[in-house]
């Protein structure tokens, strides 16, 4: 006795089909997809629009400087004059022979601007 199932269609996952080429195509396809399922995922969406960054203009940039001489945990007085903390520190090698590197610090507050795309009109 013989049931009368229609004979199954040809499934993609069979290899053992000498016609067509699937086997290729399986060989070329395989690779892009591992690729993509194992890149990293640490990924930036980077929109069309423009940023800018500038200081903050309503402050001023700081420099810093510390003595690096072990033991000695002189700072400089902050301030947004390089050439005046550059003086301090000098002034704290002529009094301290030995203490000549410093710890230099410069930061400020920046300020990221949106700049609005220019849509067509
Ligand atoms: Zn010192």
């Amino acid at each position: 006795m013989q049931h009368a199932h229609p004979p199954s269609p040809a499934r993609p996952e069979g290899n053992a089909r000498p016609e067509g080429r699937p086997a290729e195509s399986r060989l070329l396809a395989h690779p892009v997809r591992q690729c993509g399922r194992d890149a990293p995922m640490t990924r930036s969406v980077i929109r069309h629009t423009e940023h800018r960054i500038i200081r903050d203009p309503e402050t001023a940039p700081n420099v810093a400087a510390s003595c690096l001489h072990p033991g000695c945990g002189w700072a400089a007085r902050p301030g947004p004059d390089v050439a005046e903390v550059d003086r301090q520190c000098m002034t704290h090698t002529g009094l301290n022979s030995g203490h000549s590197r410093f710890l230099r610090g410069f930061w400020d507050i920046a300020l990221v601007h949106r700049i609005e795309a220019v849509t067509e009109a």
